[in-house]
């Protein structure tokens, strides 16, 4: 799979944050990458200027609406390549010219095209978390059937993978993510109900999408990432620890059976785990400046709170759980940070709706991609259902004095397990 000579890219996710930054990797080697497919969501403008930079043979939009104004905008003949929606993206994904399909899509929406793009026999660079934490056990045995690589573009992930190259499988004793604690580390929990927008999508070390921001500020992020390691490299959630280090200079490491811990290192920039992940097995330059050792400070880690972060611990015990709670609790917390975003719930209210989703859904195997497609509906409607009665019960509260807010009690009943 790996054959030396030009790697065929479809990039699935162009506009976002690691699309950007995927495309100035390629942008970097014309002779070592070449994209041949480019799926987006609604950010047309930037996707003409991908489209004249990459010219690509297939281009797809996911709104429909915005197809029209993308085709006006380009030279005649473009109207056949430009396709839409969810059959768009997955003909983007399992382009007969690629090879290999990076997966940058935010959210579930991912699951479906990199699920295609395996069955092709395509090699994926992941940085989609959702498709793991959604169907882990389906998406692996997918990718073992068809005997593809799935390289992790997250960038703890990312640096496990390159850990674990230190040793065999059997001797792992522990893999170790880092989380940077995000930008609540050392606020009370109670003024966490004092957060704004600004402040949760104000990350101190990565620039990113507005989704992984917020879950990155609740730790949501560090959870699916339990559940996706869980998955990519085959280990019990037991044997996964997370350790809080602001500074995101150790990216992970896997702690081995002989008491020798490997941990990668490097700046906190997500073009070092996108280029190793599209030049493995190779190593390539990326011209970003060196970690200096000696200009970071003190390299500090410590347990995270898991009473202030309840999101995290609910993670680690759906992971725990499985079946399909891991899709329920990934719906439930898109809906709660939609939600969070468009001002309707404050920020502990995100980790309610997630908890209390989870704990009204019957626990059941994730048997194949359309159980766990259901699940992803049912859970979204049941995790809106929760907001909209959250939104009810401020809306009571308004003009009233009150001290700091609690959430109901039924929140006790999977949050404090
Ligand atoms: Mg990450």
């Amino acid at each position: 799979m790996f054959a030396s000579g030009i790697k065929n890219i479809s990039l699935l996710g162009s506009t976002g944050s690691i699309g950007t930054n995927a495309l100035e990797v390629v942008r970097m080697y014309p002779g070592r990458f070449h994209i041949h497919g480019l799926a987006a969501g609604r950010n047309i403008s930037l996707l003409h200027k991908q489209i004249e930079a990459f010219n690509p043979q297939i281009v797809s939009i996911a709104d429909e609406n915005l197809a029209g104004d993308l085709i006006q905008s380009l030279p005649a003949g473009w109207g056949d390549k430009i396709v839409t929606g969810p059959d768009g993206i997955i003909r983007v994904a399992t382009l007969p010219a690629a090879d290999t399909v990076v997966c940058a899509v935010v959210g579930a929406a991912g699951l479906e095209p990199t699920v295609a793009a395996i069955n092709e026999g395509k090699d994926i660079a992941l940085a989609n978390k959702e498709t793991l934490v959604m169907a882990g056990e389906l998406v692996m045995e997918a990718v073992r059937k068809n005997k593809v690589n799935l390289l992790p573009v997250d960038s703890e992930h990312n640096a496990i993978f390159q850990a674990l190259a230190a040793g065999r499988a059997q001797d792992v004793k522990k893999i170790i993510l880092t989380a940077s604690g995000g930008p609540f580390l050392s606020r009370s929990e109670r003024d966490l109900w004092d957060v704004t927008q600004e402040q949760a999508l104000n990350h101190p070390k990565w620039e990113m999408g507005k989704k992984i921001t917020i879950d990155s500020a609740t730790l949501m992020n560090k959870g699916l990432e339990v559940i996706e390691a869980r998955w990519l490299f085959d280990v019990d959630v037991e044997k996964i620890d997370v350790l809080i280090h602001p500074q995101s200079i150790v990216h992970s490491m896997v702690e081995f059976v002989d008491g020798s811990v490997v941990a990668q290192m490097g700046i906190p920039d997500m073009r070092i785990p996108i280029t190793y992940a599209l030049s493995y097995p190779e190593r390539i330059k990326t011209g970003l400046p060196p970690l200096d050792l000696t200009k970071c400070g003190e390299l500090t880690f410590s347990h995270p709170d898991y009473a202030k972060f309840p999101s995290l611990r609910l993670a680690c015990q759906v992971c725990k759980r499985g079946g399909i709670l891991p899709a329920a609790l990934n719906a439930a917390n898109e809906v709660a940070v939609a939600a969070f975003l468009d001002n309707r719930i404050r920020f502990p209210e995100i980790a309610y709706v997630a908890a209390e989703t989870v704990s009204r859904t019957p626990e059941k195997e994730a048997t194949d991609l359309s159980t766990v497609m259901g699940e992803d509906l049912a859970a979204r409607i049941q995790a809106e259902s929760i907001v909209e009665a959250l939104v009810m019960r401020s809306g009571q509260m308004l003009g009233k004095k009150v001290g700091t807010p609690s959430l109901p009690p039924e929140s006790d009943s999977f949050l404090n397990n």
